[in-house]
């Protein structure tokens, strides 16, 4: 699938969106990445989805990147005599690790020990998005009486974030360990790790993981924030996940957190993905808001990787319509003479290395000159993520020998994958390079590409060589003898 723009846009699958027809038509409308949510739905379910995705790629001769994201350490309270209370500001309210009697007005089930074990007096415990706060009056090693702050309605399983407080908790919990091997056989490309804390969270999973797919963080606890740069140095690329990011932190504290992260993620070549509520209303509603309009074209401009779907393509009435809803904004911000503007001068960062070079020379001439694409032979996909790195004004086609790379690449802003064979000559890889950008549709016989490559071609990691090279074939075969 080519698509006329820049930014990506990832679609997670659900009950709205589980069959060959809508999935189809959710890739066609712009979604290249799919997000399978390892919270919800068995193995069996997910085996499913993961197997349509790859018929669509198949079927459309497309290139799909599939995400797995784990659910992490997420806490919830147990279930209720009634299935749900409402809870009066002013009320107590115990939490406690009694999982066989069901809860009541007054209490319930959190069944984590090691909550308790870290929760003090004065903590805060938000339910269900921090809709229903707690504070904490008195507690011990198996309870917490509470005070209800602000009320509201309690139900079976509510997720409960506790802000004010580290938690001893491992980044991934037994069932992580098994969905993780799980997603890693399917052959998924990229896992999100939910919750992640510490740099060593996401080394742990790595061990697991090994090269079997990318390591995505999503960034949703205060000390995620706090420990940001070293987290980022050791995991693949970024979520900025919003949901619960705003209610472990206040609301107002999220768009600055999501600015700096996006200007970080770019600095380091590392993709990142601007996550949850992008066009919330359109769960019910055929039209997003202007608010939420504005929000994807924000992300847009600030040069982010992708922009995300959650419940509007996975549970929503609209899912296609909220893709196409995004893929609009996207062409529109875009096409807007300030849109690269902005993006340059938010460009920072460069190593000083051979292939740092290249890639700013290829797109200063993609500048200076009127080529149409630059085309980057990557491996490992490197040279891939260094070109976007330099978000330059003409696509990117990332030409890879691996499978996993190019799907991998499909998460990348401005980059188009493109499978290609092993060559050990230059002179076909400028031949197969011109063949990609006029099959992409980037460019014609009567273009100009820019080609980079590292050679010898068998060596990893060694970008070395840029070309600027006619797309008419029998030119280059008239300019380049060797
Ligand atoms: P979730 O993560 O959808 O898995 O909760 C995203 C977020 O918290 O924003
Ligand atoms: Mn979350």
């Amino acid at each position: 699938m080519i698509r006329n723009r820049r930014v990506k846009v990832v679609a997670t699958l659900g009950p709205a969106s589980n069959d060959y027809d809508t999935i189809r038509k959710l890739h066609e409308a712009g979604a290249d990445v799919f997000r399978l949510n390892m919270s919800h739905g068995t193995h069996e379910d997910i085996k499913a989805r993961h197997a349509i995705i790859r018929q669509v790629e198949e079927d459309l001769e497309s290139t799909i990147a599939i995400l797995a994201d784990l659910q992490g350490p997420k806490l919830r309270v147990g279930t209720f005599a009634n299935g749900s209370e409402d809870l009066e500001e002013g009320a107590e309210f115990r939490l406690d690790l009694d999982g066989d009697t069901p809860g009541d007005i007054n209490r319930v089930n959190l069944p984590h020990p090691e909550i308790f074990a870290a929760l003090e007096p004065g903590a805060r415990l938000l339910v269900n998005d921090g809709k229903i706060r707690l504070r904490v009056d008195s507690c011990g090693d198996d309870y917490a009486n509470c005070t209800v702050i602000a009320g509201g309605t309690i139900s079976d399983r509510k997720g409960v974030n506790v802000p004010d407080v580290i938690l001893p908790l491992a980044a991934l919990t037994r069932k992580d360990r098994k969905d993780l091997e799980f997603a890693c056989q399917l052959g998924v490309d990229w896992l999100a790790l939910s919750f992640v804390q510490r740099p060593e969270d996401v080394q742990e999973a790595r061990g697991l993981v090994g090269v079997r797919a990318n390591i995505m963080v999503k960034v949703e606890k205060p000390a995620a924030v706090e420990n940001f740069d070293e987290i980022l140095a050791v995991c693949d690329g970024i979520m900025v996940a919003r949901g619960d990011l705003g209610v472990e932190l206040p609301v107002h504290a999220v768009p600055p957190i999501q600015k700096r992260l996006v200007r970080k993620c770019r600095a380091a070549a590392k993709p990142v993905v601007i996550a949850t509520q992008m066009l919330e209303s359109m769960i019910e509603s055929p039209m997003p808001t202007r608010a939420e309009v504005s929000d994807v074209a924000t992300a847009i401009y600030e040069g982010a990787d992708a922009v995300m779907l959650s419940a509007e393509s996975a549970a929503g009435q609209y899912p296609v319509q909220a893709v196409t809803t995004m893929d609009n904004v996207a062409r529109e911000v875009e096409a807007d003479p300030n849109y690269m503007k902005i993006i340059a001068a938010s460009r920072e960062g460069r190593e000083h290395g051979v292939a740092d070079g290249i890639v700013a020379a290829a797109r200063e001439i993609a500048e200076t000159t009127d080529v149409k694409a630059i085309v980057a032979y990557t491996q490992s996909g490197t040279t891939a993520l260094l070109t976007a790195r330099e978000r330059p004004t003409v696509p990117i086609i990332a030409m890879t020998n691996m499978q996993s790379t190019a799907r991998q690449l499909a998460l990348t802003w401005g980059t188009t994958p493109v499978m290609t064979e092993q060559l050990t000559r230059f002179k076909m890889a400028v031949v197969n390079a011109v063949r990609a950008a006029i099959q992409t549709g980037y460019a014609t016989e009567s273009d100009q590409i820019v080609v980079t490559a590292g050679v010898p071609f068998n060596v990893a990691g060694t970008t070395n060589i840029l070309r600027v090279a006619p797309c008419d074939e029998r030119m280059i075969y008239y300019m380049d003898p060797g």
